[in-house]
């Protein structure tokens, strides 16, 4: 097994909601000798993590500043126009330093568009880097208990395969090679349009099967026994209380934001369209989460508040009878 050679200085760009934790695991994992330098466009985050590991984290300047100092980066942004700025703004983006040889991973969401331009560029200007899509699922709790599951745009004959399945293991539970350059991303679009999709059909087969006068406990058995069964409706049930434990149950406090699961759907779609894929369910799911995501009963709210936003019964426990 290696020994985590190549990973003594790190670079950290984008320390959000998904990328502050991955950088704590890389703090508290990695061993003593590692220095890993972090950049975000939010100094009081910066200055919070270089607090909390003294002279183990140090704070860059900017993506450059931070590229000039380690051997791979990690980019954890929102959107494709952040990653094409931390990448390539002329001034103060990592393309702009000479990063021959080094390894770059990109974590973030994005469309598979931008993905590839960055990667063309890099192999145009500094073909000894390497550049991989790593697009991440499992959510902000997946990230702090070191749970979320890795795509990896790149097949699994790589020859950096095994290092970077060995740095992303510090951070996740499960790495996937995808197969090749902005696969990883195609993966993780291609699960979250199916996720998104399952999540409208379970809640007006719901909404059916409850004006019909079942009780959603008994339709849950159903589903979970019948050819209907699957994972939103065992663990992310949109209809409250049928499940304790699900987003719904607690008011969709806790889970995936409705705005993030819209992002997501709306990459899927532009995708689909790029690649010739025809899909009947994708301008009507994108509608949905769209109007989802701009409803104020909804927004902020775990995904499958689109239950609500379709008009779902919530309080049916006193409405019906049913305890
Ligand atoms: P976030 O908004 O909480 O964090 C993004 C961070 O990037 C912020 O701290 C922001 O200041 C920083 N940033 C933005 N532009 C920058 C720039 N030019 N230079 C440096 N830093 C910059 O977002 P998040 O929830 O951490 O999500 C990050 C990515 O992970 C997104 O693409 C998202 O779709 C994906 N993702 C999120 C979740 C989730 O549940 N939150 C789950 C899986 C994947």
């Amino acid at each position: 097994m290696a020994d985590f050679e190549g990973f003594k200085t790190l670079g950290f760009i984008g320390l959000g909601a998904m990328g502050r934790p991955m950088l704590e695991h890389l703090a508290n994992k990695l061993p003593e000798g590692s220095r890993l330098w972090v950049y975000d466009v939010v100094e009081r985050v910066l200055d919070e993590v270089c607090a909390a590991y003294p002279n183990r984290v140090l704070k860059g300047t900017s993506a450059a500043d931070v590229a000039t100092h380690v051997d791979t980066i990690l980019t954890m942004v929102p959107e494709g126009s952040h990653v094409r700025s931390v990448y390539l703004d002329p001034r103060n983006g990592i393309c702009s330093t000479n990063i021959s040889n080094k390894m770059l991973i990109d974590c973030s969401t994005i469309d598979t568009a931008t993905n590839l331009e960055v990667k063309d560029h890099i192999a145009e200007h500094f073909p000894s880097a390497s550049f991989y899509d790593s697009p991440v699922s499992g959510g902000v709790v997946g990230a702090i208990k070191g749970t979320i599951a890795i795509f990896l745009g790149c097949a699994e004959t790589d020859p950096k395969f095994p290092q970077l399945t060995q740095l992303m293991e510090l951070m996740g539970k499960e790495v996937i090679p995808c197969g090749g350059p902005s696969l990883g991303l195609a993966a993780k679009l291609s699960n979250n349009y199916l996720s998104g999709i399952i999540a409208i059909a379970c809640s007006e087969a719901f909404d059916m099967g409850m004006r019909s006068g079942l009780d959603p406990r008994t339709l849950a058995k159903v589903y979970a026994a019948g050819t209907a069964q699957n994972t939103i409706c065992d663990k992310f049930c949109p209809v409250p209380h049928v499940y304790p434990d699900a987003p719904s149950s607690g008011g969709w406090k806790q889970g995936f934001k409705v705005q993030l699961m819209r992002k997501d759907f709306g990459l899927a779609v532009e995708m689909a369209k790029r690649v010739g894929s025809k899909n009947v369910l994708g301008d009507v799911g994108l509608e949905t989460y769209n109007g989802a995501a701009n409803d104020p009963r909804c927004r902020d709210l775990d995904s499958r508040v689109v239950y609500r936003y379709l008009g779902g019964q919530e309080d049916w426990q006193s409405e019906s009878g049913h305890s």
